[in-house]
């Protein structure tokens, strides 16, 4: 069986621990690879070859480490088809939808390409008499990454690009669960000209995340997956004095005022709930429908459901796949089993291709969830859409606002003073008005409210250039020789 290996110093290098993870085919149920996890060892091996390269790499030039970005888009660009087969291979997502993820990934290339007009700092002449002022912003050193399953492709490159560019040197330590692309990122990097040991990949689980948050040589962490463990390595990394920035999980409220064109907002829902089998974080998981649009909106998502073709990845014609285990399939399916109250309109256990060995789960809409339902407090990050009704717009904002998760949301109207009162009064990170997966472009960043970030800056775009950079504030004094005397007293401004 393949063994997909760790990239350390500019090579993929095998793992010694012994301990497998296996790596499944989601469209067959069957084992395809495995990881051998990183042993405390093996990772510190990757900082100290991040520490190595970093001298050098943070001395190159700005037009030299854009030029590297340059290349990287190149090359990316030039090998979509197999990065996005890779995707699909291990995460069980379409090859559209992996085509799509990097897409989104390329944006964030583009982005870093820019590095130069991004770490200009500020100047300001004459402070004091012949005194000047200016900032300049320098890299922390080794960062890691520490990316969840379900973009294995976009997650890292919203972190490492930007790390990068800014000169620090990077240690990713991928989900284990689709880990190869990492690796084949890895080496387009090696051939876009980044000098080795400054992109290193670690496989692995909990004890090689352990070992970077604890190494006295990485400086920070940027985390992206569950909130339960994206507090957790917030808090340790924290308290072991690094700068953490942690993307935790999801659950998205799509409201529908009883204004909205119903196809429209039933097209979004469909698209938005069921896109990736609702594995991501951006996921609509709720519809708030807000008085009398419940019914004919429920009804258009219903019909729509019917005509949602599943399949694995390797069928053209599939538009959603399955889920990325059989553990994650069960414990999804479980939402419907326990739905109590709600009324199920439709099951995707019945869905044929459900009883199928892969880890295939048909679209699910449950109607009148109750608030207090598991369906409605756990993110269950599978395709189940749950509508929930409310009376007016007050009750929908509350409803949202009381919600654990603040990652994204969206309103759906014709009534432009409606929804710019929403985006007002929303506490959530990044709203969509009548865009059900509002994630932002590249040149803005990313990032949730309440449970779904724990830290200052979001991910990626401006603040992302922030996290990987601290600022430095110059003083600077060049005395002209003809007027240079001796003066005892505090220097003052004016
Ligand atoms: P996960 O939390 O299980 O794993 C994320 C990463 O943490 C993986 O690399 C994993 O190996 C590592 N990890 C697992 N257990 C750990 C532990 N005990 N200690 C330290 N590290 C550990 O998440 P997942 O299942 O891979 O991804 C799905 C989750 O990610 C969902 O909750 C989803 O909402 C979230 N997510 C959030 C965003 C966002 O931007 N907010 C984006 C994508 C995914």
């Amino acid at each position: 069986m393949r063994e997909i290996r760790h990239w350390i110093d500019g090579a993929a290098v095998e793992g010694t621990s012994g301990r497998q993870l296996p790596v499944w085919d989601p469209a067959t149920g069957e084992q395809q690879a495995y990881v051998v996890a990183a042993t405390a060892a093996e990772t510190a091996h990757a900082v100290a070859a991040a520490k190595g390269a970093f001298p050098s790499w943070r001395a190159a030039s700005l037009s030299r480490r854009a030029e590297v970005m340059f290349r990287f888009r190149e090359l990316v660009d030039a090998n979509r088809k197999e990065i996005a087969s890779l995707v699909s291979q291990e995460h069980g997502k379409t090859v559209a939808d992996a085509g799509g993820e990097l897409a989104r990934g390329l944006e964030n290339i583009e982005f870093a390409a820019g590095a130069p007009h991004l770490l200009k700092g500020g100047y300001s002449e004459q402070a004091s008499t012949g005194v000047d002022v200016y900032s300049i912003r320098q890299p922390l050193g080794v960062v890691a990454g520490i990316t969840p399953f379900n973009f294995p492709a976009m997650v890292p490159m919203w972190m490492f690009c930007n790390a990068l560019v800014c000169g620090n040197t990077f240690v990713l330590k991928p989900s284990e669960k689709d880990p190869s692309v990492s690796l084949l990122l890895a080496d387009l990097l090696r051939q876009a000209g980044l000098p080795d040991g400054a992109f290193n990949v670690v496989q692995g689980d909990r004890e090689a995340v352990e070992t970077l948050i604890a190494h006295p040589d990485v400086q920070a962490l940027s985390f992206v997956g569950s909130t339960p463990i994206a507090k957790s390595v917030y808090e340790q990394g924290t308290r072991a004095g690094k700068r953490v920035q942690a993307l935790g999980g999801a659950k998205n409220h799509m409201v529908v005022l009883p204004d909205a064109d119903v196809d429209a907002a039933a097209d979004a829902a469909v698209s938005a709930g069921y896109g990736s089998a609702g594995e991501r974080c951006m996921a609509v998981s709720v519809v708030v429908a807000v008085g009398a649009v419940g019914d004919p909106l429920v009804a258009a998502i219903k019909d729509r459901i019917g005509r949602i073709t599943v399949g694995p990845a390797s069928d053209p014609a599939a538009e959603m796949g399955p889920l990325i285990s059989r553990e994650h399939r069960d414990k999804v399916a479980g939402y419907l089993a326990g739905a109590g109250g709600a009324e199920v309109v439709v099951d995707g256990r019945d869905a044929p291709i459900s009883g199928s060995p892969g880890f295939f789960l048909g679209a699910s809409l449950v109607d009148k969830v109750p608030t207090d339902s598991p369906l409605y407090t756990d993110e269950i990050f599978g395709p189940v859409l749950s509508v929930v009704r409310t009376d007016s717009y007050e009750q929908a904002l509350e409803l949202v606002n009381n919600n654990e998760f603040g990652n994204g949301t969206a309103i759906f109207t014709r009534d432009g003073g409606a929804a710019r009162r929403f985006q007002y009064d929303v506490n959530c990170g990044m709203v969509g008005v009548n865009v059900p997966v509002p994630v932002p472009v590249a040149y803005y960043s990313f990032g949730g409210w309440k449970s779904s970030l724990f830290g200052d800056l979001h991910m990626y775009g401006p603040e992302g250039i922030q996290f990987y950079t601290r600022s430095k504030v110059v003083t600077s004094r060049w005395p002209d020789p003809a007027s240079s005397t001796v003066d005892l007293g505090f220097p003052e401004v004016r």
